[in-house]
């Protein structure tokens, strides 16, 4: 199969669809590998070190979506990509369609045949495509969190730590999945005094052996999230309903509540945001402020660590993206964790969350 690796070209993405390593993959199997010029810099990648994995270097993006069968991205296509699509063309990337009508008209129209790396799954139930991102995300975001309460970017002015003789800052999770628990552990990791919220008990119990009383875990209510934001220095937004928009759980009328230079770190921004003054952001300015509350709001986090991140990504899409090289469409039907992956086909909707949430035919 002919494979595509456009340069990304969304705000601050530097990472990569395919690392060398990942393309000689591909070209130890035989597939041909087309990667538009520059697209490793952000990991130091030349077009010397793709040549040497056996791809072939083209000038332009329009000549990769032109030639190639397969597209591999990371970020969902934006308007100058999935107008160059077409049918019956494969494309395999992260496209959090949920809450993106404009993006998902788009792929309706090209006819290609879209697999979200989202909503592929495991056999434990699990989203192995997104949790490697999730895992950086959740670590960057207790960075982040620190970086928006320093006193010069409008936060309270409060260490996550402490020091002997001061209290930590409170740090509150919602969500405890993947990004929930990689906060956690970041969080705590740097003595900052944490609570986790799920509604999932099997999940809090997990996480209450996870780590060994260090947290403290409570189920998710209304009633909860807002005694808990109330006292918070600093919340991580971190929920997932798979392939749905987010649940908004904190509303604008609870920010009244909260302490003045606290945080809201809304990792599930790229599902729309779990809190209701949630708008995306990106990393050239990450943070705003609501009723004296900063918002730090990156849809893409992970690009801002993309040597960590594109390798972390490539690891986890490596087997499902030769499977497509190898089999085509006829791979969905093998795998049905890879057809989970399926959001687009023939100009239909195919992820029934998906379809619920732009309230669209499935
Ligand atoms: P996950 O499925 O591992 O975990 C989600 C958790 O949320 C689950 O434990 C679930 O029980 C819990 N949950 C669902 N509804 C809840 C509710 N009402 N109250 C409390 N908990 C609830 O998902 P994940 O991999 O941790 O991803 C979380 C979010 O982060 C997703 O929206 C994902 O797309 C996003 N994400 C964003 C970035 C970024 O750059 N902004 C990067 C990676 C992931």
């Amino acid at each position: 199969m002919r494979v595509g690796v456009p340069k990304e070209i969304k705000t601050h993405e530097y990472r990569v669809g395919l690392t060398p390593g990942a393309v000689r993959e591909y070209t130890a199997r035989g597939h041909l590998v087309l990667v538009e010029t520059g697209a490793g810099s952000g990991i130091g990648a030349s077009d010397e070190d793709y040549l040497a994995a056996g791809a072939t270097i083209a000038e332009t993006a329009a000549e990769i979506f032109a030639a190639s069968d397969m597209i591999v991205k990371v970020k969902e296509p934006q308007r100058s990509e999935w107008s160059q699509l077409r049918e019956g063309q494969l494309l395999f990337t992260y496209l959090h369609l949920a809450p993106d009508p404009e993006q998902t008209r788009g792929l309706l129209e090209s006819g290609c045949t879209a697999v979200a790396y989202e909503t592929v799954t495991d056999e434990r139930g699990g989203l192995p495509l997104l949790a490697p991102m999730s895992e950086v995300a959740g670590r960057l975001s207790i960075e982040a969190a620190g970086a928006a309460l320093k006193c010069y970017n409008g936060g309270r002015g409060l260490l996550l730590g402490g020091v002997p003789g001061v209290p930590a800052a409170r740090v509150i999770v919602i969500g405890g999945g993947v990004v929930g628990t990689h906060a956690a552990r970041m969080a705590v990791g740097l003595g900052a005094e944490v609570t986790l919220i799920d509604r999932s008990i099997p999940r809090l119990r997990e996480l209450d052996q996870l780590f060994g009383g260090r947290v403290r875990t409570r189920f998710s209510t209304l009633e909860t999230i807002e005694q808990e934001i109330a006292s918070a220095d600093a919340v991580i937004g971190a929920v997932l309903v798979p392939g749905a928009a987010a649940p908004r759980l904190v509303t604008r009328a609870m920010l009244s509540r909260m302490k003045r230079g606290a945080v809201l770190v809304d990792v599930a921004i790229d599902q729309g945001g779990c809190f209701e003054t949630s708008r995306p952001t990106t990393h050239d300015m990450p943070t705003f402020e609501v009723d004296g509350v900063i918002h730090y709001c990156v849809a893409n986090m992970p690009g801002a660590v993309p040597l960590t991140s594109s390798h972390a990504l490539n690891n986890a899409t490596l087997p499902f993206g030769l499977a497509l090289a190898e089999g085509g469409r006829g791979a969905l039907v093998r795998d049905p964790h890879l057809m989970a992956g399926l959001n687009i086909d023939g100009g239909k909707v195919r992820n029934r969350q998906v379809a619920e949430s732009l309230g669209l035919p499935f």
